[in-house]
């Protein structure tokens, strides 16, 4: 027979055993337990200053809704601003789904938010973009949604963009790049990404959770989640199959990979070196004259100064 396990704080039944922390714990005291973490990351790299607006960037996945949910109980209490936004990639049903989830937190929490349909900007989905640059999907949807965070960060003067990452993606992210020995990647991986002239600051606040528990969190709030994954995901890629290969229930690689994080985190130079230039359509930093978001502009025959004056008035939030 199966012995119950009770929570270490109180009398309840626990629903999840924490090894490294050595607690035992119920629904209620595991979301004070990941909001605490959370928040010791905020404070120990020192992410979040008193009075900053921060943008979070909600997929409508498991993880950016841990975090907006956390950053926006912490919000009060440490005196910074949280604002939603979420991207549609155009494409079908994975979008509708994303968006659904994403705006029913917003909505949930009371957090101002935007969405950027790319369809409305490129007059195309992601997949649409890629086919007709000849890119692969997922690397021009990563392009774009980079510089789409920054430009609605830089445009409404926020000081900080946080995104979902947390300890495995982080973690399986720096062992693909050491494997393929990617060193420009290995240099910029961080926590904290300081803002360098038109190039906002970025964090991951959730750093060091690992995956099961923005699950848990997510499952036992009851967030609104996409029940979806992107057709385009690549599950045989090296990335994923690093994750797959240490996920652990029993959190014997937990040590491990918070080292490794850590120890990135500092050793990253995060610099911009290279980035001496800037891009003649929109100003931000780059290692050439144009940056790759105008360079893709280009490619798509759109003009990407009147793409810019547009977008700036339909970034802008009203605050
Ligand atoms: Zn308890
Ligand atoms: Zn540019």
């Amino acid at each position: 027979m199966k012995e119950e396990l009770y929570c270490s704080f109180c009398d309840k039944e626990a629903v999840i055993n924490l090894k490294p922390f050595r607690v035992n714990l119920c629904s209620e005291h595991f979301s004070q337990h990941l909001t605490n973490r959370v928040k010791r990351t905020l404070l120990k790299y020192k992410l979040v200053k008193e009075r900053e607006k921060v943008l979070v960037a909600i997929s409508g996945g498991k993880d950016s809704a841990t975090l907006l949910h956390i950053m926006h109980k912490l919000s009060n209490e440490l005196n910074f601003e949280v604002y939603g936004l979420h991207l549609n990639i155009g494409v079908k049903d994975f979008s509708e789904k994303s968006e659904d989830a994403a705006v029913s937190l917003f909505k949930a929490l009371g957090i101002k938010y935007k969405v950027v349909n790319v369809r409305e900007f490129f007059g195309l989905s992601i997949p649409e973009i890629s086919k007709k640059v000849k890119k692969p999907i997922c690397s021009t949807c990563g392009l774009i949604k980079r510089y789409i965070m920054n430009y609605v960060a830089l445009y409404s003067n926020f000081n900080k963009i946080a995104t979902g990452h947390n300890l495995d993606d982080i973690f399986s992210y720096i062992v693909k790049s050491f494997l393929v020995q990617d060193k420009e990647q290995l240099s910029r991986i961080s926590v904290f990404t300081p803002t360098f002239d038109k190039l906002i600051s970025r964090i991951k606040p959730l750093a060091e959770i690992s995956e099961n528990e923005t699950l848990t969190y997510a499952t036992l709030n009851k967030l609104p989640v996409a029940q979806v994954s992107c057709p385009f995901k690549n599950k045989f890629g090296l990335e994923l199959k690093i994750k797959y290969s240490f996920i652990d229930p029993d959190y014997k690689y937990y040590p491990i990979k918070l080292n490794l994080v850590r120890t990135y985190s500092k050793l990253s130079l995060a610099s911009r070196e290279n980035d001496t230039l800037r891009c003649k359509y929109c100003g931000i930093p780059t290692s050439s004259e144009v940056c790759s978001f105008c360079k893709l502009l280009l490619n798509l025959n759109l003009d990407p100064v009147s793409f810019h004056k547009a977008f700036q008035g339909y970034a802008s939030f009203e605050t």
